[in-house]
């Protein structure tokens, strides 16, 4: 079953040739039998998602089913879950059960998909391997001695296994597309403000886009079309028709125009990598589309831009985090300043206090205008070069990441180098483009990812060029082989 598509699958469920109590139970086995060895899902929801299927059943019985009614998913821990824990992967939130579900889970929800459970992330979504998570590290399933990539290194490292059909995701900085990269799967973030983040826990709010990670664009687009769409209960969710993704993917790439950035094809590139992605965009010039030379002039400042904003952001979101209101709180604490004191310096892992300081710090008196002033100056100008370059071109492509996926441990004792990871995928974040990454062949027998960075609020041209070349290419339909 899991090598089938959801458009597939969803078929057979209608047929009835399987049944939702059927597809759950298989991959609940396969949960069972391989989520030791990965350690992606962190909480399983196995009796909810029986029950949840059986109703699927009855709903695909009275024939008001959607494609995605039966369908095996899981989300991502930073999504409340109304009655489940809901833990950011933080101590801070270990004993936190989410009184209400957010907006995507009751949107997918309510199409009937079935939630196996919660997913392993970095710590507050803070990192690139998924290491910082509270209940360890999860495992790339090409690799078991690599990292998946992160923060959502659970949803790509299950969907890559076949644990679930498609997991939920969020990206900041290349959360979704880093990890998918690394997993071999595809990930779309949305354009900011095109689905609703009530309910995400806030790492850096004016990043944070939820999206999805699945095997393919359509399985994709068809996520993303429950997901997407205005919230009243989101202020920066946009008021914008959501276009039917899974419906609009049979178009032609013939005369697309696609910007190569020669900064994505830097020497700080793996070669092996440059190699793979500079032939998957031949492959799409063949099929028609049209390569351009394009530069974006300041790609090497989007880090220190980025590692200004999103920690001050942070350190005023997980302010929140105090010991009084809910999460972790120290025992016995003497007065107030204590009980603050103790319960985030326990409650909080290193990455996170990390950023806090480093938040703290831009945003103090002082030291305002010198960092966290000029940052948001470097990132108009990124925004601005994305802009200028996306006049002449539909969309942006090259490289998701500079390398394949690192053995885990690597970056421990130098978190600036794992910063450096995410300087192709940083941009489409600052200046809230959507963004995607897509298998596009091994190095070594581990995955590497094309990203494709399109105009704010065209997913639907991303989706398409992305299935174009998924029907061309079977990278996107192979499983390592340890989970065959
Ligand atoms: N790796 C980046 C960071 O550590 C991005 C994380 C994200 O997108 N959530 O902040």
């Amino acid at each position: 079953m899991k090598n089938q598509s959801i458009f597939t699958l969803s078929e057979q469920l209608s047929r009835k040739s399987i049944s939702s109590v059927e597809l759950t139970k298989y991959f609940l086995e396969r949960i069972k039998k391989y989520n030791p060895s990965l350690n992606a899902l962190i909480t399983l929801t196995e009796d909810q998602a029986l029950n949840k299927a059986a109703q699927a059943d009855i709903r695909i019985a009275c024939g008001n089913a959607t494609a995605l009614t039966g369908i095996a998913i899981a989300h991502k821990d930073l999504f409340c879950t109304e009655g489940v824990r809901t833990s950011c992967c933080s101590k801070m939130l270990d004993n936190f059960i989410a009184p209400y579900d957010a907006k995507i889970v009751s949107a997918l929800d309510a199409a009937g998909a079935i939630s196996l459970g919660k997913l392993n992330m970095d710590e507050f979504a803070m990192g690139a391997s998924n290491e910082t998570s509270f209940y360890g590290a999860c495992f790339n399933p090409w690799d078991l001695k690599r990292v998946p990539g992160g923060s959502s290194g659970g949803s790509a490292a299950a969907v890559s296994a076949g644990l679930v059909m498609a997991a939920t995701a969020s990206d900041t900085g290349g959360s979704i597309r880093q990890p998918a990269s690394f997993c071999g799967v595809t990930g779309i973030k949305p354009t900011y403000g095109r689905v609703s983040r009530y309910g995400m826990i806030a790492f850096a709010s004016s990043l944070d886009q939820a999206g999805v990670i699945a095997k393919s664009a359509q399985d994709c687009a068809l996520l993303l079309e429950v997901m997407a769409g205005f919230d009243e209960q989101d202020s920066t969710s946009m008021q914008k028709d959501v276009p039917a993704y899974s419906k609009m993917l049979n178009q032609s790439i013939q005369g697309l125009k696609i910007g190569v950035p020669k900064e994505f094809f830097s020497s700080d590139v793996d070669p092996d990598v440059s190699k793979i992605v500079m032939d998957a965009l031949k492959e799409l010039e063949k099929q028609g589309a049209i390569l351009i030379e394009v530069s974006l002039p300041n790609t090497s400042l989007v880090i220190p831009a980025y590692y200004v904003i999103a920690p001050a952001e942070a350190s005023s979101n997980l302010s929140r985090f105090d010991g009084v209101r809910y999460g972790f709180r120290c025992d016995n604490p003497k007065d107030l300043n204590d009980l603050y004191l103790r319960s985030r310096t326990t409650g909080f892992g290193d990455e996170v206090k990390r950023r806090i300081m480093i938040g703290t710090y831009a945003l103090s008196a002082g030291f305002y205008d010198a960092y966290y002033l000029k940052a948001q100056q470097v990132r108009r100008k990124v925004y601005e070069d994305y802009q200028e370059v996306l006049k002449s071109v539909d969309v942006i492509a090259g490289p998701t990441a500079t390398d394949t996926a690192p053995l885990l441990g690597m970056h421990g004792n130098n978190p600036k180098q794992a910063y450096l990871n995410d300087i192709f995928t940083i941009g489409a974040n600052l200046a809230g483009l959507p963004a995607m990454s897509i298998p596009a062949g091994f190095s070594a027998n581990l995955p590497v990812g094309l990203q494709l960075i399109g105009k704010a609020f065209d997913e639907s041209c991303l989706l398409n060029l992305a299935h174009a070349y998924q029907q061309i290419t079977n990278w996107h339909t192979q499983y390592a082989p340890d989970f065959e």
